[in-house]
């Protein structure tokens, strides 16, 4: 794989920045790859499993030198570190992020970077429930999508070294622009995460009721609401704070379907549950079929 930046700054070092130090070091997308995280603790852990060629302090020393800087904070974080990093950007470099929300990121970074920064804003859809430097793995792109969004920027050969950079880790990549971006987030994963979070809620209250029935009887569709329902709250919150308009749409359509859903039970219409629920059946299918997950039982589980 050819080298396509000279040094890359990672700000951030939690599960999306420490899998792309390694996914860049895989192939060698970069002569070296620098970090900075907020905390002494994140920052020690880092250096002790060796993650970046260099740990800063600080992030402008991280950013000093950067042809490429990618802002792997939460999304309310964003604007804080920008006015932090804007001074000590090099004449030229890319901006980068990759941050679950679009529109707002781009509201709140891209009036402090100066003129001749090129800010190239970008999401990889690829995460687990795991946060934090030791949690990233170099395969965590592989096959997934990375949604780029070039609105703002001039620059074509930034845009496409930032594209080259993704493919060169394992992603497809896509353009959107930013507010269609969050309009399709907030179907495919902001609204979920949400139901998600209420139905693992609804189960810890009934939980005091029955005792411990919930989690030893707990099968796989509640089991998989918990695993997304252990996302990191920080980043969650931020989610909904900043794609605010998107997710209330969303959650608008998706109470009204529900009161349908409710209705048919209620007056016992089985063609309309029975029609409904071969309508998503064949959505999955269309998941499974575009490589988006496997096939196997139980979502290719191992039992241990
Ligand atoms: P993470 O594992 O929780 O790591 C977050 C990092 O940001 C940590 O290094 C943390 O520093 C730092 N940070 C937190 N608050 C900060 C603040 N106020 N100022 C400066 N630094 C701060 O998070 P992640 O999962 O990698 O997510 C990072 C970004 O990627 C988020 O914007 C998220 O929306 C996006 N994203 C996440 C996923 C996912 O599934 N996780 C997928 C795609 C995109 P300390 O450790 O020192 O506190």
């Amino acid at each position: 794989m050819t080298q396509i930046y000279d040094r890359v700054a990672l700000i951030g070092l939690g599960l999306i920045a420490s899998s792309m130090a390694h996914a860049i070091k895989r192939t060698g997308l970069a002569r070296e790859v620098v970090g900075y995280a907020r905390s002494d603790e994140t920052r020690q852990i880092a250096r002790d499993i060796g993650l970046c060629d260099q740990i800063y302090d600080t992030a402008v020393e991280a950013v000093t030198g950067a042809d490429l800087v990618v802002l792997c904070v939460p999304v309310g974080a964003m604007e804080t570190v920008a006015i932090d990093i804007a001074p000590a950007l090099k004449a030229g470099a890319t901006v980068s992020d990759v941050g679950s929300v679009k529109r707002a990121v781009i509201d709140a970074v891209a009036k402090h970077l100066p003129e001749g920064a090129h800010f190239v804003p970008a999401h990889p859809l690829a995460g687990t429930e795991h946060s934090g430097p030791k949690s990233g793995f170099a395969e965590l792109f592989d096959g997934r999508w990375c949604i780029v969004v070039p609105d703002i920027c001039q620059d074509d050969q930034a845009i496409e070294n930032l594209e080259a950079l993704w493919r060169g880790m394992g992603s497809h990549v896509d353009r959107m622009d930013a507010d269609h971006h969050d309009l399709v987030l907030a179907v495919t994963s902001h609204t979920p995460h949400l139901i998600a979070y209420t139905m693992v809620g609804v189960a810890d209250d009934l939980g005091r009721v029955t005792d411990s029935e919930v989690i030893k009887y707990s099968a796989a569709g509640f089991r998989d609401f918990t695993r997304i329902a252990a996302s990191d709250p920080t980043m969650w919150r931020d989610v909904f704070l900043n794609n605010k308009d998107a997710t209330l749409e969303i959650l608008g359509r998706f109470t009204e379907e529900l009161f349908a859903l409710q209705r048919a039970i209620r007056t016992e219409d089985g063609d309309m549950l029975h029609d409904y629920f071969t309508r998503t059946r064949a959505i999955r299918r269309g998941i499974v079929e575009a490589g988006q997950d496997t096939d196997a039982p139980d979502f290719g589980r191992v039992k241990s």
